[in-house]
């Protein structure tokens, strides 16, 4: 066998996998090769050196060990729900240890008095802490076990548990290929100058240090250099990928300011610009002019103000002779942008045409024929844009609005539009972490609106139980007595399946029956989009006063006059969507509220999610927290990113400074061999190609 097709050698020759297990692994969690096995890292360590004492655990530990003697042992309940206990104590307390199978095997193995290792997971019942089925083992033969002193924990599925294929298979299953392996030549995959310099373990080293680390040093050790170089390849990527297209893509050059945008800013702009605004539409207006093309992500808090900026962005490509279009992810989003593009632009006698999936035919081909020919100089739209027969006669500034529901193929397919490509804006809908922004779009230049506009007063948020509604219903009879309006969001539009969630259709009835003298609009995704838009504008309107939802209406909608904002099973969402929806409020005047409705028990982490949203309105602090508690994989919109983010042991939570080290060397690299040309760099190429097997059209894809 060659030496550097080791990886690729299929597990069903590992000794312990045979074929039946190859085909669980494969099926279960996408193993197939030696090289996807050595890559399957463990998301956890145990130190089995490490003992805790019983006053000082908690259920948010996990697994964790203890030494002590069992007091007593009884036998409780009858049939179904009978259970062995075992009582635990050391010097600092006692806990039940429960079983409930393999009781007639249990009950005849523990001495009294003996002592005993216990290994397992705290978790409370009835306000007492206990654990089940731990693993036992007397004291001395605990000691003579050769174990690893750092146990890793690998995550298996219920399926593979059924199987009998646990953490301990995969463990024992990555000690034998490290049998097979220990002789044989692992291929490098970073430059030795590099790893010289940051002084940091050769892969082969890594690898084995990071499934069986002797001791938390060479751990510690294998994590950084496996963590750097997974972020390293990404930033070196995109940063490649951002020099190539600078120096590849000329771009049409914004020369002047003009009469479109000195006559709206003097005389049309309904309030003062925020600094953060002014700076912003700065950076905009020197990399127009540049003669490159521009690729910025614009981030800023709900309600900062970023449609706006983009507004005055394509009044600067006007300015200049060329037509601007600005994107959205839904129809109603498209339809809002384009009401108030018209309310602003109308007076200054400048079209604005609307292409959307639901535009009519006849007006669909004159919109077309006057983008053709020119004449039409604005275009608001959904995913309609993309299409082929969109065709423009100089496109000189596309706007993406809330980017992450578009992909990177979708964003390179509008600039194809064009001979030279038009400059991109894109604008997040939330804001996004730093290390999460750099990963996502780390070949965009970044600007941030970090300042709302003066007078908006904070939003109260508060959390009620179930238990305390009726204080929710007379809260939002007085707010309604006032005049204003009120969201009710809903998670679900039916009754679920074995859940007591709340759901849509059963708070219609009941916010009809204690609230008959009011007017409700409803909304949710079941509905034809005219419904929606009709409910939408009853409720814009002022005509209900009442709008019940699903999260349809988490996106942009703009209705000042709203000013409570109720969250049913507010702990079911993600802070993102929270702070988004509670966006929808506090757009006028008056005081608005945000109101979490929760069950009677959280869990922690929901605790932790309600309790950062009473905290703050800041926008980026939850967008860290969500980083935090979840992982990128679940915050709202990664997924549809159409970036890979399948991170295998890097944490963009976590690891800010490893992933500072790696844009800062991938682009010290690129400095000095912007081609990767060098003896050195050669693997560095070949990395890239092997990473991200797909052919790049470098000069196209942004
Ligand atoms: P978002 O950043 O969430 O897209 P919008 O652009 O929708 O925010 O702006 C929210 C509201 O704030 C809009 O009603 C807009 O007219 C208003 N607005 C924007 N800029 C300013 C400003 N400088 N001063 C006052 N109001 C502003
Ligand atoms: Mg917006």
């Amino acid at each position: 066998m060659a030496v550097q097709n080791i990886f690729d050698t299929d597990l069903k020759y590992l000794k312990g996998v045979g074929p039946q297990r190859a085909i669980i692994l494969a099926d279960e969690l996408g193993l197939k090769t030696f090289g996807d096995l050595i890559y399957y890292f463990p998301y956890r360590y145990i130190d089995r050196t490490r003992f805790y004492s019983i006053n000082t655990i908690n259920e948010d530990l996990g697994l964790i060990q203890l030494k002590g003697r069992i007091t007593k042992t009884e036998l409780v309940g009858e049939g179904r729900s009978q259970r062995f206990v075992a009582w635990f104590a050391d010097d600092t307390g006692a806990i039940p240890l429960v079983w409930f199978k393999g009781i007639k095997w249990i009950k005849e193995r523990f001495m009294i008095n003996a002592e005993y290792v216990v290994f397992g997971k705290p978790t409370e019942f009835n306000h007492q802490l206990n654990i089940v089925h731990p693993e036992v083992e007397e004291m001395s033969k605990y000691q003579a076990k050769p174990e690893f002193a750092l146990q890793p924990l690998y995550n298996t599925s219920e399926k593979m548990k059924n199987k009998m294929v646990t953490t301990k298979t995969i463990h024992q299953l990555q000690i034998n290929l490290h049998e097979v392996i220990k002789n044989a030549t692992i291929l490098e995959t970073l430059p030795r100058q590099l790893l010289e310099k940051l002084n940091m373990p050769n892969l082969k080293t890594s690898l084995q240090d990071i499934h069986l680390p002797k001791n938390q040093h060479d751990l510690q050790r294998a994590q950084l250099r496996l963590k750097f170089e997974e972020l390293f390849y990404i930033q070196l990527k995109l940063l490649r990928l951002k020099g190539i297209r600078s120096r590849a893509n000329g771009g049409h050059r914004f020369e002047v300011v003009g009469q479109c945008f000195n006559n709206f800013y003097n005389n049309h702009l309904p309030f003062s610009l925020t600094n953060a605004q002014k700076r912003v539409l700065r950076e905009i207006r020197q990399d127009t002019n540049t003669g490159l093309q521009m690729n910025r992500l614009l981030q800023g808090d709900v309600g900062s103000g970023k449609t706006l900026v983009a507004l005055m962005s394509m009044l600067l490509a006007l300015d200049n002779g060329y037509q601007a279009c600005i994107m959205a992810p839904t129809e109603i989003l498209a339809q809002q942008h384009y009401k108030s593009f018209c309310d602003m632009l109308a007076p200054m006698g400048i079209d604005v045409g609307l292409l959307t999936g639901s535009t009519k035919q006849s007006t669909r081909t004159q919109l077309l024929a006057d983008l053709a020919s020119g004449q039409l100089k604005i275009l608001v739209g959904t995913h309609a844009l993309i299409e082929d027969r969109v065709v423009f006669s100089s496109l000189g500034l596309v706007v993406i609005d809330e980017q992450h529901r578009f992909g990177v193929a979708q964003r390179a397919k509008l600039w194809s539009k064009n001979q030279i490509p038009p400059h991109v804006l894109v604008m997040t809908a939330t804001p996004i972490p730093r290390t999460l922004a750099m990963t996502l779009y780390g070949d965009l230049d970044v600007s941030v609106i970090d300042e709302l506009p003066p007078g908006r007063k904070p939003i109260r948020t508060m959390h009620y139980n179930d238990s305390r509604r009726l204080t929710m219903f007379g809260f939002l009879r007085e707010q309604l007595k006032l005049g204003r309006q009120v969201y009710i969001v809903y998670p679900l539009i039916s009754e679920p399946e074995a859940s007591d969630l709340k759901y849509l259709e059963d708070g219609v009835e009941s916010i009809t029956r204690a609230f008959p003298e009011y007017a409700i609009s409803v909304v949710h995704g079941r509905m034809k989009p005219s419904e929606k838009e009709q409910s939408m504008s009853f409720f814009s309107k002022g005509i209900s006063q009442i709008m019940i939802a699903t999260t349809v209406i988490e996106v942009g909608v703009n209705v000042p006059n709203a000013s409570v904002m109720v969250i049913e099973n507010a702990e079911r969402f993600g802070l993102s969507q929270l702070h988004q929806l509670r966006g929808r409020v506090g757009r006028g005047a008056d005081q608005s509220y945000c109101i979490l409705m929760t069950g009677d028990r959280l869990t922690t982490e929901g605790r932790k999610r309600i309790q950062t949203m009473v905290e703050t309105n800041d926008g980026f602090e939850i967008a860290e927290a969500d980083l935090k508690l979840r992982g990128p994989g679940d915050i709202e919109g990664t997924q549809q990113s159409g970036v890979a983010i399948d991170l295998k042991i890097a944490d963009l939570g976590k690891d800010n400074q490893i992933l500072m080290l790696a844009r800062n060397e991938a682009s010290l690299i690129l400095e000095s061999d912007p081609n990767l040309k060098q003896p050195e760099h050669v693997i560095l190429d070949s990395e890239i190609k092997r990473r991200w097997k797909y052919e790049f059209d470098w000069g196209q894809i942004s």
